[in-house]
């Protein structure tokens, strides 16, 4: 049996694009990483084991980058539908701008930056926030410091826990994503046909069923879209 939706429940599933306006390259737009650096060699299991420096030299420089960046008006947007809503942000980020923006509940499907993972088969993770990982530095169980990142290949995280919130929620709204990365994308496979549910991206190849599709840059669209639904539910933005 189905699982209730629950009226107030909005969930949120973003992308690298949310983040984009904040200085963070996506993945695959014309000016993103994937054109410059290979994801086989920095991104996947392989590639650690290939060379580990060049890793962690790319994962280093992300994490400043991700520290360094700001909050924008899209990140403000969705934090302010907690004001009537229940709000589960579901990223495939791996930076914090959601909770900088004052998401309370943001569930990281491919890890964050601020973390660092042993290399054992049930690491400890350690919160690093902007610091360097360096070869030679080894978490407690003396195993090789890692990015807390799941690579291309690995097994994503809280995915159960992320698929029961969209197979509950009566608003879903996608920013700012390819939907190209699976299971990640297989997620509004489960979004209920009784849903309002919306896209959010500056191009779209694929359009899933049921949604509408708004097109264009996350800061411009989302604040409108937030003060329509907190209207809906009665509060001012
Ligand atoms: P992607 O690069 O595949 O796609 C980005 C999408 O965002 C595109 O559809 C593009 O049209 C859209 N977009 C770009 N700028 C936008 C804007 N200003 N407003 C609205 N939409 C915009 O990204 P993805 O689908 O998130 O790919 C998944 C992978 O990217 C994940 O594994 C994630 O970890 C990783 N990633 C994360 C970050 C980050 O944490 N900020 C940055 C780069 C990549």
């Amino acid at each position: 049996m189905k699982p209730d939706v629950q009226p107030n429940k909005v969930v949120v599933l973003s992308g690298a694009g949310v983040s984009a306006e904040s200085g963070l390259p996506t993945f695959r737009d014309s000016n993103g990483l994937w054109n410059t650096f290979s994801w086989q060699e920095l991104a996947s299991p392989d590639g650690w084991k290939r060379h580990p420096e060049a890793v962690l030299a790319f994962y280093n420089e992300r994490r400043l980058q991700a520290w360094q960046a700001k909050p924008n008006a899209a990140h403000a947007a969705i934090a302010s539908l907690e004001a009537a809503y229940e709000v589960v942000v579901i990223t495939q980020n791996v930076d914090e701008l959601h909770e900088r923006a004052g998401s309370s509940n943001v569930i990281h499907l491919h890890g964050q930056l601020a973390y660092a993972r042993g290399t054992s088969e049930m690491p400890k993770r350690y919160r690093i926030e902007d610091a360097p990982i360096s070869m030679g530095q080894l978490c407690e169980e003396g195993t090789q410091l890692r990015p807390d990142i799941v690579w291309f290949g690995e097994e994503i995280q809280f995915f159960r826990e992320a698929r029961m919130h969209v197979a509950t929620a009566a608003r879903v709204l996608v920013v700012g994503t390819s939907l190209s990365v699976y299971p990640a994308a297989a997620l509004l496979n489960v979004a209920r046909s009784r849903a309002q549910k919306v896209l959010v991206t500056l191009d779209v190849d694929k359009w899933p069923f049921g949604f509408t599709f708004l097109r264009g840059k996350a800061t411009q669209v989302l604040p409108n879209l937030a003060a329509r639904w907190l209207s809906e539910a009665g509060r001012v933005a």
